[in-house]
């Protein structure tokens, strides 16, 4: 039947695979910084078989792994790096582990894992069955400032592909048919004049002024954009001592809208505040375009095969030990992992998500930069149940999961989904057919526009 050779080549990797995400688990990196993750990552496709390319796009820590030839072509769009702050013990108390600010709070570690587990049994039943097409394995850097695939799509990674699958962990097995929100993000650096402050503030010009200036107008722009608008920041520079007038200060903003050119326009009008801010302290305004991403753009023929897919394949019952552990976490939210159960219709005792949830409609306010893949080829986007039912998004309790057996579950359990997929793009050329029809109508035809300009260097 077709997917035996690979779930069966799945299992017999699954030894590899999960030590891979151990390692990156243990050795978290923050965006850009990725060089491990990316080295590990591509060493082991390497020694399977695969061509690849390290530096994909442009960005040096990105990988192109490929196997096979013509068409279709299908990607799988791993992510490995991690969060600041996140840093924490397996285990089921805050716990951060000393000396480390990253952690793989948004199991990124089974996300970048998940994808080699797909190709590799994908690339085994291929073999077997003389089954042609052309697999890539994406390493995807920088998901959490969500721009390491724009980056990429701008240096032309992506160019050719028929289709493409991501996968996420998360608390529930789903697919998610509804859009996420397309951002820009940016950084307003204002340089001052430092003075004494209470010897000589005449004199000072300060660029923490600037900051907070640019935030009460920012906070005025809010009352007239579209409610589907989401402008926010923190301060990431702000001064030493009260009694030094700061000279240079630093604020990070995201804009977030359903749209592309919404984003646009309202990132336009705060450039204008915080323009004005500087006017109004006689303080210097350097804008520091991070980078932007676009709205998911989902694909209701590709949905209906993944779900057909997680339906079709076997969960892993949760072990005794996997429910203690998950009832412990569940004690920091247990309001949260109370609405999940009943979102799910779930036993009043669950812990950890067990079934397939129907295909889900509605959107969500966060960005993924899965979206700019999304507008090159259609492209489907899925979870898997990874943390326990009470763990809040980028938490501890992902953390801690994500390092131990119940990630590990879900991340085999999303190879196989995703290896499935593959094989019904493969075999089943009509719907892969169909899929285009659908992102072809979507999109209008309209090329993808890459968000960020040329001159725009990608960070290091
Ligand atoms: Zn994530």
């Amino acid at each position: 039947m077709s997917g035996n050779t690979a779930y069966e080549a799945i299992e017999k990797y699954r030894g590899e695979l999960e030590e891979l995400s151990l390692k990156i688990w243990e050795n978290p990196e923050g965006p850009y910084k990725e060089h491990n993750a990316c080295k590990w990552t591509a060493e082991l496709l390497e020694k399977h078989g695969f061509h690849v390319e390290i530096g994909a796009g442009g960005v040096p820590t990105a990988i192109k792994a490929s196997f096979g030839e013509g068409h279709p072509v299908i990607g799988f769009l791993g992510e490995y790096d991690a969060l600041p702050g996140l840093s924490q013990e397996k285990c089921t108390v805050q716990k951060p582990i000393e000396g480390q600010v990253y952690g793989h709070g948004c199991g990124h570690n089974l996300l970048g894992v998940a994808h080699v587990g797909a190709v590799l049994g994908l690339k085994d039943e291929m073999i077997e069955r003389g089954l042609k097409g052309t697999i890539i394995y994406y390493g995807c850097p920088a998901e959490e400032v969500l721009t390491g695939k724009s980056f990429m799509a701008r240096g032309g990674a992506f160019d050719g592909l028929d289709t493409a699958i991501a996968f996420h962990p998360g608390t529930m097995n789903v697919v998610d048919v509804g859009n996420s929100l397309a951002l820009n993000s940016v950084k307003f650096h204002f340089v001052g004049k430092t003075a004494h402050a209470g010897g000589d503030p005449h004199n000072g010009r300060s660029a923490l002024d600037a900051v907070e200036i640019t935030s009460v107008g920012a906070n005025y722009l809010r009352e007239h954009v579209t409610t589907d608008v989401r402008i926010h920041y923190v301060i990431t520079e702000g001064g030493t001592a009260p009694n030094i007038v700061p000279d240079s200060a630093t604020v990070w903003y995201y804009v977030r809208a359903p749209k592309r050119e919404k984003v646009e326009e309202v990132y336009q009008r705060l450039i204008k505040v915080a323009e004005g801010a500087a006017h109004m302290t006689e303080t210097k305004l350097e804008i520091n375009f991070l980078g932007g991403c676009y709205q998911t753009l989902n694909n209701h023929v590709l949905a209906k095969v993944v779900h057909e897919a997680m339906n079709a394949i076997p969960q892993e019952p949760w072990s005794a030990e996997e429910i203690k552990m998950a009832r412990e976490m569940n004690q920091f939210d247990p309001q949260l992992a109370e609405a999940i159960r009943k979102a799910a219709n779930l036993p009043a005792d669950a812990e950890i998500f067990t079934g397939v949830m129907p295909i889900v409609n509605e959107g969500n306010a966060g960005s993924t930069d899965v979206g700019d893949v999304a507008y090159i080829a259609p492209t489907i986007f899925f979870s898997t149940a990874c943390y326990n039912l009470g763990a809040p998004g980028h938490s501890w309790q992902i953390t801690s999961s994500s390092g131990s057996s119940i990630g590990q579950k879900g991340m085999i359990y999303a190879s196989k989904i995703m290896a499935k997929f593959g094989l019904d793009m493969i075999e089943k050329p009509e719907i892969l057919k169909e899929a285009k029809a659908e992102f072809d109508e979507k999109t209008g035809g309209a090329p993808y526009k890459c968000p960020i300009p040329d001159d725009i260097k990608i960070p290091e």
